[in-house]
């Protein structure tokens, strides 16, 4: 399946060239469309989304319908495959994050603009640019690739894909596949491509603290009587050490790839200021892939300008745990929630309620398909991809591959260390892009040399 004669590998780079400009137009006229899937949006531009979407798949000869089931539409399109070719479904989400403020962009962000090189708007790049590598890997081949082709484009990827699971069960005899491209990921850096092949899994719990009926004068009662907030400080404190790390014990955790990946980039990429040093142990990359990490994202007390001289009776905090891509989500909440348990001091009275909890990913990296991909990509770039991991977690990713379990799953994206996905700025890089359009091209025709 990896190899391909030079001229039809010419061919099909130089009609993704071509098919460029068309693309790029159709990505602008996608990315106008604000399909911010919150509830607090208007949920009247996600159908207007689905519809664009459904729209351009139509326009490519696939057999196309918008599902829904009990979320937001998704939209599936088909073209089988010629007999004896496998199959391949290809996904990207077409809802966005919500743009945050107007004033932090430097365009507005549903008005996509190009500069140097980038093209700046919220979804330019996640996932809009996904919806159009898949297209225009079409578009190459002429609306006739040599393998079945299903493309499958989700409404609520943003906000954790809820429906999904439905999704795949009412309608996943239509998008069964040898292989499963997921259009949602990165590449390691411009120049080089990459294939994701671990996330990790998260949970979220709310912590809720009570040490007092209700609340007292701190002058009066102060050192004598604890308040919620100092023991849930206490508690949230329990959860590293002295480094940072994890303290939770039982947790699993891995080795990541030995990329290079230094401080002074993770300085640059996450902007921590001068003097403030790191925490954990072990690799970068080991620390942010395939380690626990544990962050208090939110914690309710009072505001400090309207803070009272009061011993307060009740405190909470929500605590986000990402977890090493083995590890069992469930299993994880358990151990956490006895750490803090444990870890409650003087006696606080402690409520724990699990919010939310996600899978994560290991990919078995390896065989035909994963061949044909590794050689499409160097073709594209110029260069072999390499294997990376992602910290965070992408719910949709374990859904698949719970789902298909013999397909083999591959995790590509459009994204660059750049992008900035869900931020103000967010933006595709042109040239980078193009290479993406060209590998998945390359693919489609190496599986379709791929006769059963
Ligand atoms: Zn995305």
């Amino acid at each position: 399946m990896v190899d391909l004669d030079l001229q039809r590998r010419t061919e099909l780079t130089d009609r993704v060239h071509a098919a460029m400009p068309g693309v790029l137009s159709d990505l602008k006229d996608l990315a106008r469309i604000p399909s911010v899937s919150l509830d607090s949006f208007d949920q009247a531009e996600v159908d207007r989304s689905a519809a664009a979407v459904a729209a351009l798949l139509e326009a490519e000869g696939m057999q196309v319908q918008v599902v829904r089931e009990g979320g937001r539409p998704a939209v599936i399109g088909r073209i089988p495959a010629p007999e004896g070719a496998p199959t391949i479904t290809l996904y990207a989400h077409h809802d966005v994050q919500p743009p945050g403020d107007d004033a932090d962009w430097d365009s507005p962000p549903f008005e996509p603009t190009e500069r140097d090189g980038r093209l700046y708007g919220r979804g330019a790049a996640d996932d809009k640019a996904g919806v159009m590598a898949h297209i225009a890997a079409l578009r190459a081949h002429g609306g006739r690739p040599p393998c079945g082709v299903n493309i499958f484009v989700e409404g609520e990827e943003e906000i954790a894909s809820d429906s999904l699971p439905a999704i795949l069960d009412k309608h996943g005899e239509l998008l069964r596949a040898e292989a499963i491209v997921l259009a949602d990921s990165t590449n390691w850096e411009i120049g080089t491509p990459a294939l994701t092949t671990t996330l990790r899994g998260m949970i979220r719990v709310v912590v809720t603290v009570r040490t007092l009926d209700h609340g007292v004068h701190s002058g009066i009662f102060g050192g004598a009587v604890p308040d919620a907030l100092m023991a849930l400080i206490r508690v949230l404190a329990s959860l590293h050490d002295d480094a940072g790390t994890v303290a939770v014990q039982g947790l699993s955790a891995s080795e990541a790839s030995d990329l290079p990946y230094d401080e002074a980039r993770l300085r640059d990429e996450s902007g921590l200021l001068d003097g403030v040093g790191t925490v954990g142990t072990g690799s970068l990359l080991t620390r942010m892939w395939t380690k626990p990490s544990i962050t208090t994202i939110g914690i309710d007390a009072p505001a400090v300008d309207r803070a009272a001289n009061l011993l307060v009776p009740t405190a909470r905090a929500k605590v986000s745990m990402r977890l090493a891509p083995d590890q069992d989500p469930k299993a994880a909440y358990e151990l956490l929630a006895q750490h803090l348990r444990e870890h409650a001091p003087w006696g606080a009275q402690l409520d724990i309620q699990l919010d939310d909890e996600g899978e994560g990913f290991a990919a078995d990296a390896t065989g035909p398909v994963y061949d044909a991909a590794r050689a499409s990509f160097a073709d594209a770039w110029g260069t072999e991809p390499v294997d990376m991991g992602i910290g965070g977690s992408i719910p949709f990713v374990a859904a698949f591959a719970e789902r298909f379990p013999d397909a083999a799953i591959l995790v590509t994206g459009v994204e660059d260390p750049d992008s900035r996905a869900h931020g103000a700025n967010e933006s595709l890089h042109l040239g980078e892009f193009e290479k993406v359009c060209v590998a998945e091209a390359l693919l489609l025709e190496r599986l379709g040399e791929h006769r059963g």
